[in-house]
């Protein structure tokens, strides 16, 4: 086996989030406020094209985007970054992790590469070639061409035959291509660069781009993807699950996106009750 065993989550499940913990967490010192998309932001949909922010939603972003100084907010999400900025619809005062990381979007505005990606390149054309010639659309596979990654969904595939392909899938990855690994999530399977990329390492970034003042690290997400950063994080921020109970590195658990969005509502709220009235 050439991919590390993936180190497993305490197995206490993440408790629910206590009303205020992000305000009390403001009034001590400034957050990064890291957000999944796909089952954080958004219900999770059959196709992934379709999916859409909660509505609402963009009105809280837009909200805590008001103060930089005090809440600084960044999309972490395994979307294409412009694709995430088209379906949310709000992206000034945003920052971006598109792409498990693979792709960034910081202070200056614009987008760079993580290093290492164009040595992946020629493995991810021979993997191009093998899903057009093994992965059929036709039985309901999605099939997403990142450039510099491709995520194979299949949420529509009949679960035996979708288990079948993704098996043979990672043993072609295993086999063929050394500059790959597999990423697996919520009936997805990715094939990103190895050792590069991941929410976790996404983080980092965005904390060194933050660097000055000291920004402590918050996190919602849905996925064993996001388990990464949850981890990151686990001892000097706040990770919340999205969902229900289960092993998580996340501290802390809201049921839903719209959880989520209740959350961030009263952040926001605090955050333009604090800007108005200046009184410390
Ligand atoms: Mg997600």
């Amino acid at each position: 086996m050439s991919n590390p065993p993936p180190s497993l989550p305490p197995t206490e499940p993440p408790a629910p989030i206590p009303r205020g913990l992000l305000t009390a967490t403001l009034a001590r010192g400034p957050l990064l406020l890291c957000l999944d998309f796909d089952g954080t932001l958004s219900e999770i949909v059959p196709h992934p094209a379709d999916a859409r922010p909660l509505s609402g939603v963009g009105e809280v972003l837009s909200a805590l985007v008001r103060d930089p100084a005090r809440i600084r907010v960044a999309i972490i999400s395994g979307r294409e970054i412009a694709e995430v900025r088209r379906m949310l619809g709000v992206e000034r005062g945003i920052w971006f992790a598109g792409t498990h990381g693979l792709e960034i979007v910081g202070a200056d505005g614009v987008s760079r590469l993580a290093t290492g990606v164009e040595a992946a390149q020629a493995d991810l054309a021979a993997a191009r070639a093998w899903l057009a010639r093994n992965i059929a659309t036709s039985d309901g596979f999605v099939i997403e061409d990142k450039r510099v990654a491709i995520a194979v969904h299949y949420r529509m595939v009949d679960p035996t035959l979708a288990r079948e392909r993704c098996a043979a899938l990672r043993d072609f990855v295993e086999a063929k291509t050394p500059a790959l690994r597999v990423l697996r999530g919520k009936m997805i399977d990715e094939l990103l660069p190895r050792g590069i990329g991941g929410k976790g390492s996404a983080i980092r970034a965005l904390l060194q781009e933050a660097a000055y003042p000291k920004y402590v690290p918050v996190y919602f997400g849905d996925d064993t993807t996001d388990e990464d950063a949850f981890q990151q994080i686990r001892d000097d921020g706040i990770g919340v699950l999205v969902g229900s109970a289960r092993p998580s590195w996340a501290r802390y658990r809201v049921d839903s996106p719209s959880e989520v969005r209740r959350v961030l509502a009263e952040l926001a709220q605090e955050l333009l009750h604090t800007i108005k009235a200046p009184s410390r």
